[in-house]
């Protein structure tokens, strides 16, 4: 019988929604726009954020929190993009949770902040559990880690908005099969969108860039809304 313990796992993940939805409060009256990026290790998540942030740091503020295990060297990397990066080290926890987070926000300035990007400890399974507080979920596979995952790791590829397709400029190397992902993603989430690109060469980052400038206009205009009464034209 399950009787004793679901309710111990239902209180963790209800504590953990109520974290969550102070952090998305606080995310909303700044009018930050803040992704969750998940992906196994090694898929290319803090190369992605490199790449992102050469492409769009001129155009608006990015701050990055960064989760992993131990070290401090993916912030550090973010860090030598000049923007501000704070790392949070689980000590061996396999996931970030919304308290992970609001710790880390105090040691952020989000007065200048357009858009938060929370990097994910390198993990399929567990982050797709844990809400943030972020308006969005994107989940980033590799072309090296095959075209299997979606259907061994349904939920992470269930619950993103986007899944990014990375490193495509290895696919004359590997049996993968992007349209495999694509036909699966499809059916776990018919809503989400699905973009292919390489960290590596820049190829395909076109719509992702526009994507998420598109969320930050958005995002912009909730703050504009509640600072001022509406206008015309404001930012
Ligand atoms: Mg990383
Ligand atoms: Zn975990």
């Amino acid at each position: 019988m399950a009787q004793i313990k679901v309710p111990v796992v239902r209180n963790i993940l209800q504590a953990n929604d109520r974290l969550a939805s102070e952090n998305r409060n606080r995310f909303d009256e700044a009018g930050i726009f803040v992704v969750n990026l998940m992906s196994s290790p090694g898929a290319g998540k803090t190369s992605l954020l490199e790449k992102t942030i050469d492409a769009l740091a001129a155009r608006m503020g990015i701050a990055v929190i960064e989760g992993d295990l131990q070290s401090s060297c993916d912030a550090e990397r973010i860090q030598k993009k000049g923007v501000q990066a704070v790392q949070i080290n689980t000590d061996g926890g396999c996931h970030l949770d919304g308290n992970m987070i609001q710790i880390a926000l105090d040691s952020l300035d989000l007065s200048q902040v357009d858009l938060l990007i929370i990097e994910n400890v390198g993990n399929l399974v567990c982050p797709a559990e844990f809400n943030l507080g972020e308006h969005e979920k994107i989940t980033m596979l590799s072309v090296a880690e095959g075209d299997d995952k979606p259907i061994k790791y349904p939920l992470i590829f269930q619950i993103c908005s986007v899944l990014l397709v990375n490193k495509i400029d290895l696919l004359p190397y590997t049996d993968c099969d992007v349209a495999k992902i694509r036909q699966t993603s499809k059916q776990l989430n018919p809503a989400g969108k699905v973009f292919e690109i390489s960290c590596r060469t820049g190829e395909g980052f076109g719509p992702w860039l526009s994507w998420i400038e598109e969320k930050v206009g958005e995002h912009r205009k909730i703050r504009a809304g509640a600072a001022v009464p509406p206008q015309a034209d404001s930012h």
